[in-house]
């Protein structure tokens, strides 16, 4: 400041020494006067460009602009121009700073496995994630700064928004579900600031399924247990308090040994299917000869035949080309033998059973089991993995079945990358064919 002063002083005594040295007193006033106004019109020419600056930033200039607009001017002005400057450009590197912070932020929450929704005090809708325009049939464009009871109008979301205690979930349907394909979703608010709510949503339809797969497993379990267990008990009761005759003894006991039988087979079922569950998939490097496994199946299938058929079945095998397959042979074996059982128990005495291995052309190999049973209704097809699902609940309980063969074909064919196709129409009979891909098959 006190440059300025010294500035101005400086000029009105070079004015003041001009107007003496020209006229006198008189040009001395004249000159002091005549130096103010010059000075007074560099200072406002040098305020004017100031200004002119200062309302390019005003409008908002981008800051290259605005930084290649800076006027140079001297002395006081042109440092406080300096200090607005670098003011200037630390606005605005707060500014990006703060801008990138948020829209980390944002990518972040959109990254959110989770729908996430912002509500403002109002409960209108502020900002929301993809996965929430999924779960809630938002459109971004449309639906912002909505309030969100008409956009959600499920009576048990309202009544949560409304009764303000966000301790727990809610859990209501999704946006795109339907009687045939439900979507469940969990939704909870949690308030934050002046009256503001985050809203999380999860689609918990798997879980919900998972859990209720669960309990029908444990259902399943317990009453296919209950049942041989109390004949058991029973049996034994029986030999315990009554003085039997020794056929009858002998006759009970035989039953008692079929029914503990029947537990057996069960467990090892059980015990099958969650060794497939929890193992890692196997390698395609055990190989073993096709013929090898349909001779060990033929065997046990011919044996079967016999216990349960008196007169007996045609039963055929046509073992194909000598091929090799890579996998677990225990597993193979069981996928295998349980739909050549399959076939036998559910086709009369005297059916046809036709099994066969053949190579098809594009170098992947058939495993296939025909018979003339009784074939079975299109609506069951769909469900027959499934564990514990029958179509004939007593035909398979009298047979030795467990409701999990087919389960566990299903099991061990997904771990080799094969495919499991079943074909069969009332009355035609059924035909069950395993696919392996051709990275497991090879022709000796
Ligand atoms: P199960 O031990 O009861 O045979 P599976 O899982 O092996 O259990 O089979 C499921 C159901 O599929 C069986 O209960 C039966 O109703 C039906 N099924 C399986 N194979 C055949 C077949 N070859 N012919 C007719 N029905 C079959």
């Amino acid at each position: 400041m006190i440059n300025r002063w010294l500035v101005f002083a400086a000029c009105m005594f070079a004015g003041g020494g001009l107007g003496l040295w020209a006229a006198s007193e008189h040009g001395l006033v004249a000159g002091l006067f005549a130096a103010a106004v010059a000075w007074l019109a560099i200072d406002s020419f040098y305020v004017s460009r100031l200004l002119r600056w200062l309302r390019g930033e005003q409008n908002n200039d981008t800051p290259a602009v605005i930084a290649n607009a800076i006027p140079h001017i001297p002395g006081v002005w042109g440092e406080t121009i300096d200090r607005v400057r670098r003011l200037l450009k630390d606005r605005d590197h707060q500014y990006w700073e703060s801008q990138a912070r948020l829209d980390e932020f944002l990518a972040a929450m959109q990254a959110s496995p989770s729908g996430v929704v912002l509500l403002d005090a109002q409960g209108r809708i502020e900002w929301c994630n993809h996965i929430a325009t999924q779960h809630f049939g938002f459109d971004v464009q449309r639906d912002m700064s909505q309030h969100i009871a008409n956009l959600v109008r499920e009576p048990a979301f309202n009544t949560y928004m409304s009764g303000n205690d966000f301790s727990r979930d809610v859990v209501i349907p999704g946006s795109f579900s339907t009687p045939a394909r439900p979507v469940k979703l969990s939704v909870h608010a949690h308030a934050y600031g002046k009256g503001r709510k985050l809203l999380l949503s999860r689609d918990i339809t798997a879980v919900e399924l998972a859990d209720a797969m669960r309990r029908d497993f444990v259902a399943n379990v317990s009453h296919e247990i209950r049942t041989p267990l109390t004949v058991l008990s029973g049996f034994i009761e029986t030999l315990q308090t009554l003085p039997l005759k020794e056929p009858e003894r002998i006759r009970y006991l035989s039953l008692m040994a079929q029914q503990s039988l029947r537990m057996q087979t069960l467990v090892n079922d059980l015990l099958t299917l969650s060794r497939l569950e929890g193992s890692p998939f196997p390698e395609a490097n055990g190989w073993m000869t096709t013929s090898a496994l349909l001779a060990q199946c033929e065997q046990e299938v011919r044996a079967l035949s016999q216990v349960l058929a008196p007169q007996g079945h045609r039963i055929e095998f046509d073992n194909g080309p000598a091929c090799e397959l890579a996998g677990v042979q225990a597993e193979l074996y069981s996928a295998m033998s349980n739909l050549v059982a399959n076939a036998i128990r559910y086709t009369p005495d005297t059916g046809l059973v036709r099994v066969s291995w053949k190579m098809l052309e594009d170098g992947r190999g058939e495993f296939k089991v025909k018979d003339s049973g009784p074939g079975i209704a299109p609506e069951h097809l769909p469900r027959l993995t499934e564990r514990f699902y029958r179509i004939d609940r007593s035909r398979s309980r009298e047979t030795g079945g467990t409701g999990l063969g087919l389960a566990i074909v299903k099991h061990v064919a997904q771990r080799h990358g094969a495919e499991l196709h079943i074909e069969s129409q009332l009355g035609q009979g059924s035909c069950f064919s395993i696919i392996f891909p051709a990275v497991r098959v090879r022709q000796l």
